[in-house]
C-alpha cells in the first residue's frame, strides 16, 4: 500500500463516508491531474466523471487559472474584507453581477436585477447568508411580528451548516439533527421519472400511453403558498429553489417552463426567490441547441433559461473554475438597501468569515469567468452537451437503467431493480456505490447520489472521452449486475 494511502487511513476523516468501509482497502491517493484526467500515486490514470463532485469547469491544472492565480500570489494572498476593499474581489463582484443579469426581461419580477455581492466561503455558506438576509429583510419590510419562515422543495439540498440544512429535505441528511434545526416547509419538487400522476413530460404531450401533465406540481406550490397564507395570515419569507435540475437530489430536472410558472407564483405572494445555483451556475446547464449566442451572450445561469431573476442567487462550486473554496449571494438593491441606516440603528448585516472576498478565490474566479466568455469555451460547452446526448442512448440497453437524465452538462442515470415496473434498488444494496467502484477500477471516477450514476465531466472533456466513460459505465453494471440484453431496448415515451 502506498504511504500516502497509509496516512491517509490513519489520520483522515472523510465526508459523507462511512469510514469502516473506507478503512478496508486501500484509497485513490490522487497526486495530479491535467484537463479532465487525474493521475493517482501509483501513476494510474482516471477520468475525472463528476467534475471532482461538480466544482472543476475547465479542466485541471489549467494554464490561465494557473498564471491567474500566481499573477494574485505574488502581488498578495489574502487581506480582510471587514474593513478592506481589494482588487479582485471589487473586480469578479462587477463582473459577477454583470454576468447574472437577465437575457429576457423577467415579467414577474418587481424587485429589480441583482447589483450586490456578498462573498463568503462555500455553497453551503453562500446559503446561510441569503437565509439570514431574507430573515432580517422580511422582518424589516413586514414588521417586528412578522414570523419569516422558508418554503423548499422535496429532496431539496442546499449544503450541510444548519441552516442550510433546515431548509433541506433529504431526510438521511437531517434526521439526525431534526430536533436543531428550525422548521420549513416542504412541497412538491417535478420528479417526471417518477410523477405520482403518471403524466407524460410537457414536452413529450403526444406521448400516447401517459396522460397529459397539466402542472399539478405548479398547483401544489400554488396551494402551499394559499395554505401558508391562510394559516399563519403572511407569507413565506422566500423560497429556495435549485432552478432547473436538483442536483444531489438525484439528478432531476424540472420540465421546461416549471421554473418560470413557479416564479410568478411566487413574486404574485410577495415572497423572495432564492435561487441556488450552486450545482447549476456557469455554464453547467449547457445551451439550448436550437439557438445561437455568441459566447458573450451565452446563458451562464439556469435561471436565465426561464428569464428568472431571483432576489437572492447564491454561487459556489465553480465559481473559481473548481480551484479554491469561494461562494458568492448575490442580492437585488431593495435587500441591500434595507440594510442601511444611522450607525446606532445597528441594521448593519453582522455575518462575515475571516476569509471572505480572499485574493486568491477571486483572481482565479475572475480568469474563469473570462474564459467561459471565450469562443473556444463556447465551443467546447457545445461540443461535449452534443457528445453526452449522442452517447448516452447506448446505455438504454443496460436493463438496471431505467431513466437517462440530460440537462446541458449534467448526467444523472437512474438505476432501478426492474425498469418495467421503475422498483428501485434497496440503498442497502449499495447498487450505485458498486458500479461506481467498478468505474474507478477501469480508470473513471465519479460518485453516486444513491442509485443515480452521476456523469458531470469537465467542459474540456473531448466526444472520445465520454465515449469511454459510457463504456466504462456499461462494463461497470456488467460486472456488478451480470450481461446486458443483446436486443436494444427502446426509450419509453414519459
Ligand atoms: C454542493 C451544493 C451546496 C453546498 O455547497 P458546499 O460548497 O458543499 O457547502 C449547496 N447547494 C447545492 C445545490 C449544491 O449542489
Amino acid at each position: 500500500m502506498h504511504r500516502l494511502a497509509q496516512l491517509d487511513l490513519r489520520y483522515v476523516w472523510h465526508p459523507f463516508t462511512q469510514m469502516r468501509d473506507w478503512l478496508r482497502e486501500e484509497p485513490i491517493v490522487i497526486v495530479s491531474g491535467k484537463g479532465a484526467r487525474l493521475w493517482d500515486a501509483h501513476g494510474k490514470e482516471y477520468l475525472d466523471g463528476n467534475s471532482s463532485i461538480w466544482t472543476n469547469l475547465h479542466g485541471h491544472n489549467h494554464g490561465r487559472l494557473n498564471a491567474a492565480l500566481i499573477r494574485q500570489l505574488r502581488k498578495i494572498a489574502h487581506s480582510s474584507a471587514l474593513g478592506l476593499a481589494n482588487e479582485p474581489a471589487a473586480l469578479l463582484a462587477a463582473a459577477l453581477v454583470q454576468a447574472t443579469q437577465p437575457i429576457k426581461p423577467d415579467p414577474s419580477n418587481s424587485h429589480g436585477p441583482l447589483a450586490k455581492v456578498f462573498y463568503s466561503d462555500d455553497g453551503s455558506t453562500a446559503l446561510e447568508v441569503a437565509l439570514k438576509l431574507a430573515y432580517e429583510y422580511t422582518k424589516r419590510t413586514r414588521g417586528p411580528s412578522s414570523h419569516p419562515r422558508f418554503l423548499s422543495l422535496q429532496g431539496a439540498y442546499h449544503g450541510d451548516t444548519l441552516g442550510a440544512v433546515a431548509l433541506g429535505h433529504i431526510p438521511l441528511f437531517r434526521r439526525n439533527w431534526n430536533a436543531l434545526v428550525f422548521k420549513t416547509d416542504t412541497v412538491m419538487a417535478p420528479y417526471c421519472y417518477r410523477c405520482p400522476y403518471n403524466r407524460a413530460r410537457p414536452e413529450r404531450a403526444d406521448a400516447r400511453a401517459y396522460r397529459q401533465c397539466r402542472w399539478e406540481c405548479v398547483d401544489a406550490v400554488a396551494a402551499r403558498l394559499q395554505r401558508q397564507q391562510r394559516m399563519r395570515g403572511e407569507p413565506y419569507a422566500a423560497f429556495v429553489v435549485e432552478p432547473i435540475i436538483q442536483g444531489a437530489a438525484g439528478m432531476i430536472p424540472q420540465p421546461e417552463g416549471w421554473l418560470q410558472r413557479v416564479a410568478e407564483l411566487v413574486r404574485a405572494s410577495n415572497i423572495l426567490l432564492i435561487a441556488d445555483e450552486v450545482m447549476t451556475g456557469f455554464g453547467r446547464t449547457g445551451l439550448p441547441m436550437q439557438e445561437s449566442y455568441t459566447a458573450a451572450q451565452a446563458p451562464l445561469f439556469a435561471c436565465q433559461h426561464e428569464a428568472v431573476q431571483p432576489d437572492l442567487l447564491c454561487l459556489a462550486k465553480g465559481l473559481t473554475g473548481g480551484y479554491l473554496p469561494l461562494a458568492a449571494t448575490l442580492s437585488t438593491q431593495a435587500i441591500f438597501d434595507a440594510f442601511l441606516g444611522r450607525y446606532e440603528e445597528f441594521k448593519t448585516f453582522f455575518h462575515g468569515h475571516s476569509y471572505t472576498a480572499n485574493q486568491l478565490g477571486c483572481a482565479t474566479a475572475l480568469e474563469s469567468l473570462k474564459l467561459l466568455r471565450t469562443n473556444a469555451s463556447l465551443q467546447a460547452r457545445r461540443r461535449l452537451q452534443q457528445a453526452l446526448a449522442d452517447s448516452l442512448p447506448a446505455l438504454w440497453t443496460i436493463p438496471q437503467v431505467g431513466d437517462i437524465r440530460q440537462v446541458g452538462l449534467i448526467v444523472g442515470v437512474e438505476l432501478v431493480r426492474d425498469w418495467t415496473t421503475r422498483q428501485p434498488f434497496d440503498l442497502r444494496e449499495q447498487a450505485g456505490i458498486r458500479v461506481c467502484k467498478a468505474m474507478a477500477r477501469r480508470g473513471v471516477l465519479t460518485r453516486p447520489i444513491g442509485n443515480v450514476i452521476v456523469l458531470m465531466p469537465p467542459y474540456c472533456t473531448t466526444p472520445r472521452q465520454v465515449r469511454q466513460m459510457i463504456q466504462v459505465l456499461m462494463e461497470a453494471c456488467e460486472e456488478v449486475f451480470g450481461p446486458a440484453s443483446r436486443g436494444r431496448r427502446k426509450q419509453r415515451a414519459r
